[in-house]
């Protein structure tokens, strides 16, 4: 098992951490070659989606990994990670990779709420702590598309055959589980 962490911009030294505690091997990637080498699974971490979505852009990331995702890579998108799988942005933002048919609300939890910290029930896990950092939150999700866990009624993780998109940040407390699900899919 090997994974690989988008190194671009944002929380990608914390998901790194968790592996290293994990005892998974990983690698990152910060520009085109990288994507070319063998690796079983992506983590797209939390930072702001817009400039990792220009980077994605610019350093020729964006096709190779969308279509590694497109054919069944196991990928793990935390927070702004969530934000660059999904196929919809409210507010009439441009979507970026778009592997994933929800609707993604960034910033949802406004100026007051801007970070905090709960613990909720998670699909096929039991209660886990959740950290949300400037958070996104799923308003709908499309066909085929399993909502996996949700905060006051709003959803916050769901699951896409391969695909597993939460808007808390799973790195930044001990909570493996999230990790061995992607591992395991
Ligand atoms: N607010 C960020 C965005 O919109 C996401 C924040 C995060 O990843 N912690 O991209």
């Amino acid at each position: 098992m090997k994974a690989a962490i988008l190194a671009l911009q944002g929380a990608f030294a914390e998901h790194e951490y968790m592996l290293e505690r994990m005892g998974v091997e990983y690698m990152e990637i910060r520009q085109k070659k990288d994507a070319y080498e063998d690796f079983d699974a992506l983590i797209l971490p939390g930072g702001e989606s817009t400039v990792m979505g220009k980077l994605l852009k610019e350093s020729g990331l964006f096709d190779i990994l969308k279509g590694k995702i497109e054919k069944g890579l196991p990928v793990l998108g935390t927070c702004a990670g969530l934000i660059l799988l999904a196929d919809r942005l409210s507010d009439g933002e441009t979507a970026h990779l778009a592997t994933m048919p929800v609707s993604v609300k960034r910033n949802a939890y406004g100026r007051q709420l801007g970070s905090f910290r709960t613990e909720e029930e998670f699909k096929g896990i039991g209660r886990i702590p959740m950290v949300f950092i400037r958070a996104p939150y799923i308003e709908s999700v499309g066909e085929g598309v399993e909502v996996l866990a949700r905060v006051d009624g709003r959803i916050v993780a769901v699951r896409y055959g391969k695909q597993i998109g939460v808007a808390f940040h799973p790195e930044l407390t001990d909570c493996r589980d999230i990790y061995k699900m992607l591992f395991c899919s």
